[in-house]
Order: C-alpha cells, then sequence, then structure tokens
C-alpha cells in the first residue's frame, strides 16, 4: 500500500504546495481522496498513471477539495476505455456533481457512479475481498466525512506444513477463509498450518473541528493524517473556521493507539513549519509533516 501526497496546503495552492489531494495505490489500484484544483497535474509530476484511479472519496465540498474533478474526469473520459469511476462523497454530492457534469461541454466514454454517505457514526461504506472504507462525520459547518481504509487480516498459509499433511486443492482455499479441513482420522484447523497478518489501516481526517468521531475512526491505525491548518495559539481561531492545531491532532494520535502522525493541510500563514512540527512531535513523537509529493509505504 503507497500514499502519494499531491497537496497538503489548505484553501490555496502556494508556490511549493496544492490544494489537497491523497492518492492512495492498493494492489494496482489507484483510490483519490479529495481532489484540489491542478490534482491532474500533480499526478503527472507524481508520475502517477490517472487511468488507474477508479474511486473518488470526497471529504466535503469546498473548493480546495474538489476543483480538480472536472478537468480529472474530462481527461480520464475522454480515453479510449475509461471503464467506471465511483465518486464517494458526503450529503449533498449527487446535487454538486450535477452542477458540476453541467460546467462545461463534455464529451465523455466514462460511467460515472455517485454514492452519497451518511456515517453519524463510523461505519463501513465500502468493501471487497481485500478491504474495507469507512466513513465518519466531521464538524465543518457542511456535511464532511473522514475516512479509514482498513485492509482486511489475510491468512498465509505455511507451505512445508501443507505439503507434510499432504493438503491441496479447494482444501487449501476452506483454511484460507478459516475453516477446518476433515483428512483421513485429523482435522486441521487454519492455525495449524497458517498464521493471519493483520491487516493496515489508514485513516484521513481533513477539514474538521475537535470531534469524537476522529478519536473512534482513527482508533488502532498504523497511519493517520490529518489536519493541522493552525499553530497551538490560534485555536480560538481553528475552533472558529471549524478546523484543527497540531497539537490537538497530536493529542488524538496520542489517544487513539496511532502508529504514525502525517499532519497536512497548512495555512498559507506559515512560511515554515517549524512551530507546529515541534508542538505536535512534544505529544506524538513519531509525527511527519507532509509536503506535496511525499510518499509513505504501509
Ligand atoms: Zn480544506
Ligand atoms: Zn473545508
Amino acid at each position: 500500500m503507497e500514499i502519494t501526497f499531491l497537496g497538503t496546503s489548505s484553501m490555496v495552492p502556494t508556490k511549493d504546495r496544492n490544494v489537497q489531494s491523497i492518492y492512495l495505490e492498493y494492489n494496482g489500484e489507484g483510490i483519490l481522496f479529495d481532489c484540489g484544483e491542478g490534482t491532474q497535474r500533480q499526478m503527472n509530476i507524481a508520475r502517477i498513471n490517472r487511468l488507474k484511479v477508479k474511486k473518488i472519496f470526497i471529504s466535503h465540498w469546498h473548493g480546495d477539495h474538489v476543483s480538480g474533478l472536472v478537468g480529472l474526469i474530462q481527461t480520464v473520459g475522454n480515453t479510449e476505455n475509461p471503464g467506471k469511476l465511483t465518486i464517494f462523497g458526503p450529503k449533498g454530492t449527487k446535487k454538486h456533481m450535477a452542477h458540476l457534469m453541467n460546467s462545461c461541454i463534455f464529451d465523455l466514454r466514462i460511467e460515472i457512479e455517485i454514492k452519497e454517505l451518511v456515517a453519524d457514526k463510523p461505519k463501513v461504506v465500502f468493501e471487497t475481498d481485500s478491504y474495507e472504507v469507512l466513513a465518519a462525520s466531521m464538524t465543518h459547518g457542511v456535511p464532511c466525512l473522514a475516512y479509514s481504509f482498513v485492509e482486511k487480516d489475510r491468512r498465509k498459509m505455511n507451505a512445508s506444513k501443507l505439503k507434510k499433511l499432504g493438503i491441496s486443492g479447494a482444501d487449501i482455499g476452506k483454511l484460507q477463509r478459516g475453516e477446518s479441513v476433515k483428512l483421513t482420522g485429523k482435522i486441521v484447523e487454519p492455525d495449524d498450518v497458517s498464521e493471519v497478518i493483520r491487516g493496515k489501516k489508514i485513516s484521513l481526517v481533513l477539514d474538521t473541528s475537535l470531534n469524537d468521531n476522529i478519536s473512534l475512526l482513527a482508533k488502532d491505525s498504523d497511519l493517520l493524517i490529518g489536519e493541522a491548518t493552525y499553530e497551538s495559539s490560534k485555536e480560538n481561531k481553528a475552533e472558529e473556521y471549524n478546523h484543527m492545531t497540531a497539537e490537538q491532532m497530536a493529542i488524538v494520535a496520542n489517544n487513539s493507539n496511532v502508529k504514525s502522525l502525517v499532519l497536512t493541510h497548512f495555512s498559507q500563514r506559515y512560511k515554515t513549519l517549524h512551530d507546529l512540527e515541534k508542538e505536535a512531535k512534544e505529544i506524538f513523537p513519531n509525527t511527519i509533516m507532509a509536503f506535496d509529493f511525499l510518499k509513505l509505504k504501509v
């Protein structure tokens, strides 16, 4: 699983930072979390194949998180076999997408599916055989969701043990699904011939003021990506504008059994992130300050 930060600025692009978008690649499938203005070009620079993107999860409809959608859909939709793109987002996503698709002249071959999500408490909103995506509502003055990408646990079979017991074919599938297998005079349990590899969890919390759902969603994450628009002395301002400070997000990480924290969505007022980094690391040492094109393997 690899994550690329395509934008790390809040509200406006700066010379060094574009607005929000995070690309996650899992088993060759691309998933985009938000798609701010200029995301396509950022993908070029990061050498990400746009055609891999089959799902986009939108946190909310403020421009810095969605204004790159038109361009991306235009490019991907004009290719030979674009297939299907599914866009997930909070309440209002269908209406906003309808406006967006009327905002220019498209000649698209792409099929677009739109899923509006409601998640007062963290819940699974999308699932495949290998992973699930959870969403939870945030506090941002407009409908807004945070997400977790959770890889499912899987069993790693021990080939030599299987061979020794003479287990093959469909029986391996059974054991992989956690079922026991009956051999002559013996029952083999999955744990006898395999070990459970715990799936990884990544949580993405953008644009919100502090609320209970953040810890609930982020609990036990291997990686928490969290907004840190302001420094702690601007906590009142953060509250007023429905954002968070680096310190607040570090406290959440500390209280949620998170392994590592990446802060992003910085206000353009900060020419250096030194103070934000210091206050976060005092509480949660394993903190990384995101920059555009930062890649992380989880
Ligand atoms: Zn924002
Ligand atoms: Zn916002």
